[in-house]
C-alpha cells in the first residue's frame, strides 16, 4: 500500500479548517492517500468565529453573518448539509442609516451593495447637499485612473464621488468592513471590483448599469439569498460541522497545541520535511506545511527560515476592534427599526457602528427583546479598548441613548475585545503578496492562507482555503515549482 502523505495545518479559524476540508476532498478524488493534522493553540475551534447562546438569547462575538454574493460560503454550508440552516435577513425591515452631524438619515438602499444605483433616494435623505450630490453623479463622466499602481481607498473614492459623498456616506461604508482608514487602505486588495469596473468600463456608476443590463435572471433553481446571510442558530454551526466532518474522515484536530517554532530539513528526492515544535516541547513533521494563523503569527515562524518572507509578514498590520451585545426590553425600544446605523469617522465618535440583530436575524433573542450588537475600536480608533468593561458599555449606552434615544436598562450584556483581528492591506499589499510568493519559492510545500492575504471575509478565507488545498496537492503529486536548491538545514 502506498504510504500516507503528511501535512499539518497550523490554525484552527474558517480558513485552517476549510483547507483540512478541501484537501480531504481533493486528495480523495486523486486517490491520494493522506495524514493530515490541524493544531490550534486557543481551547475551541474556529477563530474569530464564536457563538454564544445564553438562555434564548444567540450572540456572535466575531462575525455574524456572510456575504452571499461569494459562492464559497453558501457552497461548503451546502456540503456540510447546513443549507437547510441558512437564513437571509428580514426583509420586511430592511433599512440602514447612516450618522450625520448628529442625526441618523437613511441609507439609499443601492447603497447597501457598494455602490450607489440611483442618487434619487438621496434627494430625500438630506445626507447631502445639492452640491454634494451633483458632485456624486459627475461620477459618470470622472475619467479612469491609471491603470498601474496602487491608489488608497479614500483617494479613490474622493476623485470618482466627490469628498462629501466619501467622507458622509461611503468612508464608513467601505472601511467600516475592515475596520480601517480609508486613507491608508489599498483599494486593488480591499475593493478590486471597483478597480476593474473603473477599468473595464470608465466608471462606478458606468460598471454597475453594465452589469445589471447583462445580469441573467435567477433561472438556477437555487433559493433566493439576501446580500447578507447567516445561520440560524449562529455561525458556530459552521464550525461544528466542519470539525465533526474532519474528524469522521479521520483527520486528526488538536487544541491546546500551540506551535512555536518551525525547522526545515531536506527529506527524500529534493523534498522538504517542515518540523514543527510545540509549546508543550513536542514535535511534528510533514511533508507539507499550511500555516493558517494570523501573519505577525506566521511571521515569527517563518523569520528563520527566511527573514525576508518574515519582514513582508510584519508589514501586514492588524486593527484591534470589540463587539458589544446588549439586550433591551423591547417595550421600551419599540421605535427602533432597520437593520442599524453606520457612524463616518468625521462624527468623532466612540461607538463606530451599531447592528439591531433581533430585527436583522430572527430568532436571536425573544420576542421582547431587542438584541443590539454595538462595534467599537479599528484603525486610530483603539484606545477605547483599553477601558474596563464597565465603563465601554456605560460609553456606549450614551451613544446609543444620544444617537437613537434607547435610554433602557439592558438585560443582557456582553463585551468581546478582539486584539489583532483584522488584517489591514494597506497600500501596496498585492505587490507585498507577490515579493511573499517569491521569498517562500524555495519551499514547496510550504503554503500561507487566511484573512490576512487574499480577503477577509469568511467566503473569502474559504476559497483562499481551497487554493492552498491545492497548491499543497500539487505539491505532494510533485506538480507546481519545485526549486531544487536545497534550503539550510535547522
Ligand atoms: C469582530 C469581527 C467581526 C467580523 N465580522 C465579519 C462578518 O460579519 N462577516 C465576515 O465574513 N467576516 C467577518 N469578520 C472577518 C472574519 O471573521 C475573519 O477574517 C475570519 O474569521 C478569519 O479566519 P482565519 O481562519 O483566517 O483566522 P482566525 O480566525 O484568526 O484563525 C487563526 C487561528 O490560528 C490560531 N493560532 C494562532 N497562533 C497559533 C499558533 N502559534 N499555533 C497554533 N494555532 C495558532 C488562532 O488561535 C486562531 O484560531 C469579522 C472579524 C471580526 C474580528
Amino acid at each position: 500500500m502506498t504510504r500516507p502523505r503528511t501535512v499539518v495545518i497550523v490554525g484552527g479559524g474558517i480558513s485552517g479548517l476549510a483547507t483540512a476540508f478541501s484537501l480531504r476532498e481533493k486528495a480523495t478524488q486523486a486517490g491520494v492517500p493522506l495524514r493530515c493534522t490541524v493544531l490550534e493553540s486557543d481551547s475551541a475551534w474556529g477563530g474569530k468565529i464564536v457563538t454564544h447562546r445564553v438562555g434564548d438569547i444567540v450572540t456572535e462575538a466575531g462575525p455574524d453573518s456572510f456575504l452571499s454574493q461569494k459562492q464559497a460560503g453558501l457552497d461548503l454550508c451546502t456540503k456540510l448539509g447546513l443549507a437547510d440552516q441558512l437564513i437571509n435577513t428580514n426583509e420586511t425591515g430592511k433599512k440602514a442609516s447612516v450618522l450625520s452631524n448628529g442625526r441618523l438619515h437613511d441609507l439609499p438602499e443601492g447603497l447597501l451593495s457598494f455602490a450607489p444605483k440611483q442618487l434619487g433616494p438621496f434627494f430625500q435623505s438630506g445626507l447631502l447637499s445639492w452640491i454634494g450630490l451633483a458632485r456624486m453623479g459627475l461620477e459618470y463622466v470622472v475619467p479612469p485612473g491609471p491603470s498601474r499602481g496602487d491608489e488608497s481607498l479614500a483617494d479613490f473614492l474622493r476623485r470618482r464621488f466627490g469628498a462629501l459623498a466619501f467622507e458622509r456616506v461611503l468612508e464608513p461604508l467601505m472601511a467600516g468592513i475592515y475596520a480601517g482608514d480609508a486613507e491608508q487602505m489599498s483599494l486593488r486588495a480591499t475593493f478590486p471590483r471597483f478597480f476593474e469596473l473603473e477599468q473595464q468600463h470608465g466608471g462606478i456608476l458606468r460598471g454597475m448599469m453594465a452589469a445589471k443590463q447583462s445580469a441573467a435572471p435567477n433561472s438556477t433553481g437555487r433559493p433566493r439569498r439576501t446580500m447578507f446571510v447567516s445561520l440560524k442558530n449562529g455561525l458556530g454551526d459552521l464550525v461544528t460541522a466542519l470539525t465533526s466532518r474532519l474528524e469522521q474522515q479521520g483527520v486528526e484536530l488538536r487544541l491546546g497545541a500551540r506551535v512555536d517554532a518551525l525547522r526545515v530539513r531536506s527529506h527524500e528526492l529534493g523534498r522538504w520535511m517542515y518540523d514543527l515544535i510545540l509549546e508543550n516541547g513536542s514535535a511534528i513533521s510533514a511533508e507539507s506545511l499550511v500555516l493558517a494563523t494570523p501573519a505577525y503569527v506566521s511571521a515569527e515562524l517563518l523569520r528563520p527560515l527566511t527573514p525576508i518572507a518574515g519582514g513582508l509578514l510584519d508589514l501586514i498590520p492588524y486593527a484591534s476592534t470589540a463587539t458589544i451585545a446588549m439586550a433591551f426590553p423591547r417595550s421600551q425600544t419599540s421605535a427602533i427599526e432597520g437593520f442599524g446605523f453606520i457612524v463616518p469617522r468625521r462624527e468623532q465618535r466612540d461607538l463606530i457602528a451599531a447592528t439591531w440583530t433581533s430585527l436583522k436575524w430572527p430568532h436571536r433573542a425573544p420576542s421582547d427583546q431587542l438584541l443590539v450588537r454595538c462595534y467599537a475600536g479599528g484603525v486610530g480608533r483603539e484606545d477605547i479598548l483599553q477601558r474596563e468593561n464597565q465603563e465601554l458599555v456605560a460609553t456606549l449606552r450614551e451613544e446609543l441613548a444620544g444617537i437613537c434615544g434607547i435610554t433602557a436598562e439592558p438585560l443582557y450584556t456582553e463585551v468581546n475585545r478582539w486584539w489583532k483581528a483584522m488584517p489591514q492591506y494597506t497600500i501596496g499589499h498585492l505587490d507585498r503578496l507577490v515579493q511573499l510568493e517569491a521569498a517562500l519559492s524555495r519551499y514547496p510545500g510550504l503554503v500561507l492562507t487566511g484573512a490576512g492575504y487574499r480577503g477577509v471575509g469568511i467566503p473569502d478565507c474559504i476559497r483562499d482555503g481551497a487554493e492552498a488545498a491545492e497548491r499543497v496537492l500539487q505539491s505532494l503529486l510533485g506538480k507546481g515549482h519545485h526549486e531544487r536548491e536545497r534550503p539550510p538545514d535547522r
